[in-house]
């Protein structure tokens, strides 16, 4: 292992009749609130008038900012910004997935910066001060709910950048399965493809001893295998959701890193992917995952069959490890065809014409990932294996 320090300041409130605790997590923070959400899922099922009425009751006075897109854009960010300078806000209530809790890290950071938060995202700044801020998580996918990382969009120029500050951790939130029950098939799956996709970039790393991290990434994996055919045929599975939204949170909430260093490449590739086309991120995901794991395997081919034994029950009798880990690529590829989740850029209408572009902008930081370091040829390799 690595030497290590982990820091997690976030308060979690997980199960049945939870959302009650706004009423004792907010008001320390005062009572001029932006409350921050998506498209109208959350008007939908009723939970908005479920935290407006919890947020009456402290007498607060409750500002909004609704429609953030998926894939929240930097446009949005500037609005919520605006208002919080407008409004004198104090504290800001994140109610959907990861794109609203996102887009609220960058609003939290930008109202307190003296210049434009795309700086910060952009890192030619660093975040100095936030406001403070909790969630009401309503999708499982990001672990945004318990991290300090957030993912925004500059559709202007087509750029997608992950960024981070410790300030950017929620001061709390709010997880009850039972606000996930809503999520439509497809955001299911997705959300799925990228828990799973969060503990692969953790589980392939060379760093070597790291028995107990091995086995946190394998349970998190069978478990998401074991659950999801449940879920995906009966979307209101209280014990599936609770599975799932349980490992969401644990697969990106710092555990699974300790004292080792993961790969990320494979979220780089995907970011520039969706910077053009504006596709959901669990998607691409699916598509680039098997095909970044062939395409590294041989600089690693021990790790591949660790995991094909180990999490897809391939049996390694009388093959060599690199047929062993083919196979549980494969068995990968499979399960997440099962489960419906798209496998190649065709399936949204991607084709070759802006495979340069992507490549460009995946590459804007240089050579990057830590299994392997790719390079632009690499990259370009895997988006042609994934058209
Ligand atoms: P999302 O973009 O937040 O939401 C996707 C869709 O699901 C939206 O249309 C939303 O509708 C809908 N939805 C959410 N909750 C719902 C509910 N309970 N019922 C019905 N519909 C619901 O999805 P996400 O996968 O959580 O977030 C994706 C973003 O996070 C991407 O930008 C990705 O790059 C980023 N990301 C961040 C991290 C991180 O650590 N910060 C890690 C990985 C990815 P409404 O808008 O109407 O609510
Ligand atoms: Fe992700």
């Amino acid at each position: 292992m690595n030497t290590f320090a982990y820091y997690n300041p976030t308060r979690l409130f997980f199960g049945k009749d939870t959302l009650d605790q706004l009423l004792t997590q907010v008001p320390p923070y005062g009572s001029k609130i932006l409350l921050v959400y998506g498209g109208g899922s959350i008007k939908r099922n009723g939970l908005y008038d479920r935290v407006i009425d919890l947020l009456a009751r402290q007498q607060a006075e409750v500002h909004e900012l609704s429609g953030v897109e998926p894939n929240p854009r930097l446009s949005t960010v500037h609005k919520g910004v605006q208002l919080c300078r407008e409004k004198g806000i104090q504290f800001i209530i994140a109610v959907g997935g990861g794109s609203v809790i996102d887009c609220v890290k960058a609003i939290a950071v930008g109202a307190k910066y003296d210049g434009d938060v795309w700086d910060i995202i952009t890192r030619k700044a660093a975040a100095k001060d936030a406001l403070p801020f909790g969630t009401v998580l309503t999708l499982a996918a990001t672990g945004s709910e318990m991290n300090a990382g957030s993912v925004i969009t500059n559709w202007e120029t087509q750029e997608k950048y992950g960024w981070g500050s410790p300030l950017a951790f929620p001061k709390f939130s709010i997880l009850n399965p039972e606000f996930t029950f809503t999520v439509p098939k497809d955001q299911t799956v997705y959300g799925m493809v990228d828990i799973m996709s969060h503990v692969f970039e953790q589980y392939f790393h060379h760093t070597g001893n790291s028995p107990v991290q091995d086995g946190f990434c394998e349970t998190i994996l069978r478990t998401v295998m074991a659950t999801a055919p449940t879920l995906v045929e009966n979307l209101e599975h209280y014990e599936a959701r609770e599975t799932i939204l349980y490992s969401g949170t644990m697969a990106l909430n710092g555990t699974l890193a300790m004292g080792v260093r993961g790969d990320w490449a494979t979220h780089n590739i995907e970011h520039a992917v969706s910077a053009v086309y504006d596709i959901p991120h669990g998607g691409g995901l699916a598509i680039l995952f098997p095909n970044w794991m062939e395409h590294v395997l041989d600089s690693g081919t021990a790790r591949f069959k660790q995991m094909a034994v180990n999490v897809f029950g391939i049996d390694p009798a009388g093959k060599s490890d690199r047929e062993t880990a083919l196979e549980g690529i494969r068995a990968l590829r499979a399960f997440w065809s099962s489960i419906g989740a798209p496998s190649r850029l065709a399936d949204y209408g991607i084709g070759d014409d802006k495979l340069e572009v992507m490549t460009d902008k995946a590459m804007v930081y240089g050579p990057f990932g830590y299994f392997k370091q790719l390079q632009r040829e690499d990259v370009l390799a895997i988006y042609r294996k994934s058209l």
